[in-house]
């Protein structure tokens, strides 16, 4: 066989008979975000590749391994090399304080959908172009907007029809206390360490918490009795983060405490939290994941600003709907096929789809020669509710048959009535 053009490795193409998925988890989520006030966002997929190192940390897996960077030509006034967006956060915080969003009123709600880039090895579940729904609350430092983030994407998922979810949670810490913490574990790091794997050696030093976030066995073995940060928070982390449980557990969100979640990225403190797919009662994958970051806008060179957010993975989402073979609506499909035999019936036909076309019906008209049978295979096929039949007979006394597709029922209709028909059937 000739060989022929592959996609490169760890990308892959979305089709048609997918589609259908994206779109109800895309317009699911912009459902949720819209009727809780939070507006639309969209950031460049390309950025200066200093901010993901100063907000996500040189040390950590994107930024140290996982970045796709690209150098600018020589003609370009920046000497900075451009890194393709790994995550949404850093992009919407450095859009905030560009766009002057400080001087809005606050809190400021963004959301955004589109592609991440990683240089992750690729396997089921993990590619190197994928895709996140996002949500940043800016400007909030009370536990509400813990629990807005939280309580948003928890409902992205019951929305589709995933109901074995569950979120991890922890509290990180703030500057303040979360450095005792640190140098208690260090302590307790640095006895355990011939036990450790390689990365875990290096990261007693460079960060410490993340050695609880190791999935490597041996490391998970060594550390089960490591100290927990909860004991170590300052009272104001404490109650911040019982509010949060609180308003978790008022509005019935099935949540855990994980003591060991820390997540990845540098930027986080105070609350933390990873919503799993649970089966058997056992966690499953990730779905997604967020916290709080209230440094990282002084950290961009803002003012200070509390901030929260999450992202959850598309990828994953459609995957486990296709699993659980959840229910979505029809992709787009037409409302009304016009189906006709014979010339007369054609121009008829025509009278009639641009009767249906003012009334701004979502109708499907091309004239052919095919026999009636394959234009209704065809309606069948667009998914049509509707399919308005036109023969010589119709044409001539100036009506058509209205057939319900799903009901396969029909009726003759004069055309004068036939848009009010249709109105009211598609309500
Ligand atoms: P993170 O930004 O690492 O917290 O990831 C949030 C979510 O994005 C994860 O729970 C996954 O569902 C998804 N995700 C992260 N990396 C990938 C990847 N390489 N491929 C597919 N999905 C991913």
């Amino acid at each position: 066989m000739k060989n022929t053009y592959q996609s490169a490795r760890g990308v892959r193409d979305i089709l048609p008979d997918e589609q259908p998925y994206w779109q109800f988890l895309r317009r699911t989520a912009e459902s949720v975000f819209e009727a809780l006030g939070v507006s639309r966002i969209d950031i460049p997929h390309l950025e200066n590749s200093e901010i993901y190192t100063k907000a996500i940390g040189e040390s950590t897996d994107i930024v140290g391994k996982g970045m796709f960077t690209l150098v600018n030509r020589g003609d370009d006034e920046a000497k900075n090399t451009y890194a393709l967006r790994p995550e949404g956060t850093a992009g919407v915080v450095r859009a905030y304080i560009q766009n002057g969003m400080q001087s809005w009123p606050q809190p400021v709600k963004l959301y955004y959908l589109g592609a991440m880039f990683r240089y992750d090895r690729p396997q089921k579940g993990r590619y190197r172009e994928f895709y996140q729904i996002g949500l940043e609350i800016f400007g909030d430092s009370s536990a509400k907007s813990d629990f807005l983030s939280i309580m948003s994407a928890w409902q992205i998922l019951k929305k589709i029809g995933l109901n074995d979810v569950i979120v991890y949670t922890n509290s990180i810490g703030c500057p303040k206390c979360r450095p005792k913490y640190v140098s208690k574990l260090k302590k307790y790091l640095k006895n355990k360490e011939g036990k450790l794997c390689p990365d875990c050696k290096l990261r007693i030093d460079k960060n410490t918490l993340r050695v609880l976030d190791c999935k490597e066995e041996p490391c998970q073995k060594a550390t089960s009795d490591t100290p927990v940060i909860l004991d170590t928070l300052c009272p104001e982390c404490k109650s911040h983060f019982q509010n949060t449980l609180e308003l978790l557990e008022y509005f019935g969100i099935r949540y855990d405490l994980d003591t060991r979640l820390v997540r990845g990225l540098d930027y986080y403190t105070k609350t933390v939290f990873e919503i799993c797919e649970v089966s058997d009662k056992t966690r499953q994958n990730s779905l997604g994941g967020g916290g709080r970051y209230d440094e990282l806008v002084s950290m961009f060179g803002g003012a200070k600003t509390p901030a929260v957010g999450f992202a959850l993975g598309m990828d994953r989402i459609v995957t486990l709907m296709q699993e659980n073979k959840v229910d979505v609506p029809a992709n787009g499909g037409v409302d009304v096929c016009i189906l006709q035999l014979g010339e007369k019936a054609k121009a008829a036909a025509k009278k009639i789809y641009d009767i249906l076309s003012d009334e701004s019906v979502n109708v499907y008209f091309v004239p052919s020669n095919d026999t009636l049978h394959s234009q209704l295979r065809l309606a069948a096929k667009l998914k049509a509710r509707i399919a308005i039949i036109v023969g010589q007979t119709e044409a001539m006394k100036d009506e058509a048959i209205i057939r319900d597709l799903s009901a396969s029922s029909q009726e003759n209709l004069p055309v004068k009535y036939l848009a009010e028909e249709v109105l009211k059937r598609l309500q």
